[in-house]
């Protein structure tokens, strides 16, 4: 049979999780937490439920949740989207970046992807006939050199894709790095995908520079988000994007008839939930704990510490300890050590940057203090 991606395999956070289960492993590879959500939050879901929430919702999404997506986005970043016309429920953010590339790429159209890039970028351009254009962010800071970048710019350029803050690597676009993105777009027709599923997790007080704060980003982008990130539920797969009119009609064209809707009760739950700015405005100092516990444990190990500015994600360097692939080492650790992580060359980058691992830190105390130990041994 003809293969529509032939060089996809399994990926390799199913590949990783079913090693570390069979090794009964501490695990540290695939982002999600392993501690509950609030409470409250899953009491709004029945809720919902039992106040007859339980048939389709909306084709763009339950009203008050967008309009609860949208008041929050107006008073972080001060742009107001139509609640009607600019917004989309969608299956996590997998799905809004999914069809807003399946929208707009046509066979031959390049669309430019900094690497290490998140897995379901190069995949979704593919499907599409499109051609994945690769800019590597370099150094230990996964600094974005803009002068490169704009090389890469073509005729054939429609679509660009950005992560901020960026798995795997922790790191942050700033204020400089979206105004030279801004200048290098402007004049183009060009799309940008804006992945900000870690947009509450930023520490050090730094800022989250969303694409919606630009006036010449945010009238070209798509910015998705996901609340598997925010309210420590990945498994319940409700994201959004928000986009100008024009761009969403599109999008909506093929939301219709590839999801339609997405869980109803879910989104009335979430309506409720996200009006409460506290719920997500501690995160950062959440996870800061969280990071700072597991660099700090570090400090007298074996591996170099990777500067992480956020997401949930801590990038360990191993060069000093030898010199094996990062793929054979991370296999090692679930083998012969018990722990398991993601080795950083399944995120596409270059091979002489590649002896990094990634290790999530949306962990229990104890779950920590378990890894750390491991990695101190070695
Ligand atoms: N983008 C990035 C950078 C991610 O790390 C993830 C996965 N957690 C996603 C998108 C997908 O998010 P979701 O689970 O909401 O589909
Ligand atoms: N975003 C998660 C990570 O980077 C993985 C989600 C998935 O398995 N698709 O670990």
């Amino acid at each position: 049979i003809s293969s529509k991606l032939p060089n996809a395999k399994t990926t390799i956070f199913t590949t990783v999780g079913n090693l570390a289960r069979q090794h009964n492993a501490i695990d540290l590879s695939q982002g999600f937490p392993n501690f509950e959500a609030d409470s409250e939050l899953m009491q709004l879901v029945t809720k919902a439920m039992s106040e007859g929430h339980n048939q389709y919702a909306p084709m763009f999404g339950s009203y008050p949740l967008r309009e609860a997506i949208i008041q929050k986005i107006a008073k972080l970043h001060n742009r107001k989207y139509h609640v009607e016309k600019e917004i989309t429920i969608t299956v996590g953010a997998t799905q809004a970046i999914f069809t807003a590339i399946t929208a707009f790429i046509n066979r031959g159209d390049e669309v430019i992807v900094f690497k290490p890039a998140y897995d379901c970028y190069e995949p979704a351009i593919e499907i599409n006939g499109g051609i994945s254009v690769l800019v590597q962010m370099s150094g230990d800071n996964f600094k974005v050199d803009w002068e490169k970048f704009r090389a890469q710019i073509t005729p054939k350029t429609k679509m660009v894709i950005i992560n901020t803050p960026h798995n795997p690597s922790g790191t942050l676009f700033s204020r400089e790095d979206m105004l030279e993105l801004q200048k290098s777009l402007r004049g183009t027709d060009i799309i940008l995908i804006s992945d900000e599923v870690y947009e509450h997790i930023i520490f050090d007080e730094l800022e989250h520079e969303s694409a919606s704060r630009f006036d010449d980003l945010s009238s070209r982008s798509f910015i998705c988000a996901s609340f598997g990130k925010t309210f420590h539920v990945t498994g319940w797969k409700v994201g959004y994007c928000v986009a100008p009119a024009e761009l969403m009609q599109e999008f909506r064209k093929i939301h219709q008839f590839n999801v339609f809707s997405v869980h109803h009760p879910v989104q009335r739950a979430l309506a409720v939930y996200l009006q409460e700015p506290s719920h997500y405005l501690y995160l950062a100092d959440f996870y800061k704990k969280k990071r700072d516990y597991f660099i700090d444990a570090l400090a007298q190990s074996s591996f170099k510490i990777i500067p992480c500015q956020g997401t949930y994600f801590q990038l360990l360097d191993y060069s000093e300890l030898n010199d094996e692939g990062d793929v054979s080492f991370a296999k090692k650790l679930i083998t012969d050590f018990g722990l398991a992580c993601i080795p950083i060359s399944v995120f596409n980058i270059d091979q002489k940057d590649d002896q990094k691992l990634r290790f999530c830190f949306a962990k229990t105390q104890s779950t920590l203090e378990k890894a750390v130990n491991i990695l101190n041994s070695i």
